[in-house]
């Protein structure tokens, strides 16, 4: 245990050659949201997805990268949303960070806002905000003998999204773009967040590393598109608020994290700040 909270799940995923993935999965239950973080180890470093929410996670997850005893060499934050970089500022301070232009802006505007936003946390919250240095720019590198493809994703779970395939292996890592198990955080670009998902089922990647949850096939992203249908529908019919809710807790009472309602709804149906 970590305190009250529940212990992470850690999985060695995939073994290619010398390249191995990790994922690092903190708790489905009470209010968490099984924030998923990732770890590309290669020959001599490693390379990592997303740093967590809760600092004991933060720690434990750096723990980890750490226990497989080479040296980080950068760590790729998928978008702006807190629950992907409160860790970075508890856990690694000392890493570089990369993230895409717009996210880097966000988190240095709205960063001490966001964690002030958050008092209720007390220590779960990190004491400050890392802002990333590096801007990461679509396209392909080579990171340790890896091929890596960095893309943009604009207008879906969120307004700007990075994310990341290792087309040699045939992963990707797609974060908010895929819920795996759990409900999805649903927003108001569901229509083109569905084609993103439709453009990933036509592509040759096999494993999909989501944002939250465990690791996943194909038939879990054909699975949001059709959750992202069933709440287009919803949205169409009218439904808001609590009815929403408990359209989609009925219609898949077995995904997980249903917290995620809470911090989206006022969102989705009214005027609270997104972050
Ligand atoms: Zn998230």
């Amino acid at each position: 245990m970590l305190g009250q909270l529940p212990d992470p799940i850690t999985m060695l995923v995939k073994r290619a050659g010398e390249v191995r993935i990790h994922t690092f999965v903190s708790a489905f239950t009470g209010n968490n949201i099984a924030n998923a973080t990732h770890i590309v180890e290669s020959r001599n470093s490693l390379v990592l997805i997303d740093g967590q929410f809760l600092a004991p996670y933060a720690r434990r997850f750096r723990e980890y990268a750490d226990s497989l005893g080479k040296p980080i060499d950068r760590l790729f934050l998928s978008h702006r949303h807190p629950d992907h970089w409160f860790g970075l500022g508890t856990a690694f301070r000392d890493v570089p960070v990369h993230a895409l232009f717009e996210t880097a802006s966000f988190i240095k505007e709205h960063g001490e806002d966001s964690r002030e936003d958050h008092w209720k946390l007390g220590d779960l919250a990190p004491e400050g905000i890392v802002v990333p240095q590096d801007i990461a720019e679509p396209g392909e590198y080579a990171i340790d003998g890896v091929r890596y493809v960095l893309d943009k994703v604009t207008e879906t779970e969120v307004d700007f999204h990075l994310t990341v395939g290792l087309p040699e292996l045939g992963v990707y890592f797609a974060q908010d773009l895929l819920y795996s198990g759990t409900h999805l955080y649903l927003t108001r670009e569901m229509e083109h967040w569905t084609r993103v998902l439709e453009g990933l089922l036509a592509s040759d990647y096999e494993l999909f590393m989501p944002g939250h949850g465990l690791p996943a096939d194909k038939t879990e992203v054909a699975r949001n598109v059709e959750y992202l249908a069933a709440a287009r529908q919803a949205v169409a019919d009218g439904l808001t608020g609590d009815a929403f809710r408990d359209f989609l807790v009925g219609r898949y009472p077995e995904r997980r994290c249903p917290g995620i309602f809470d911090i989206y709804l006022p969102r989705l149906f009214g005027a609270a700040r997104d972050y």
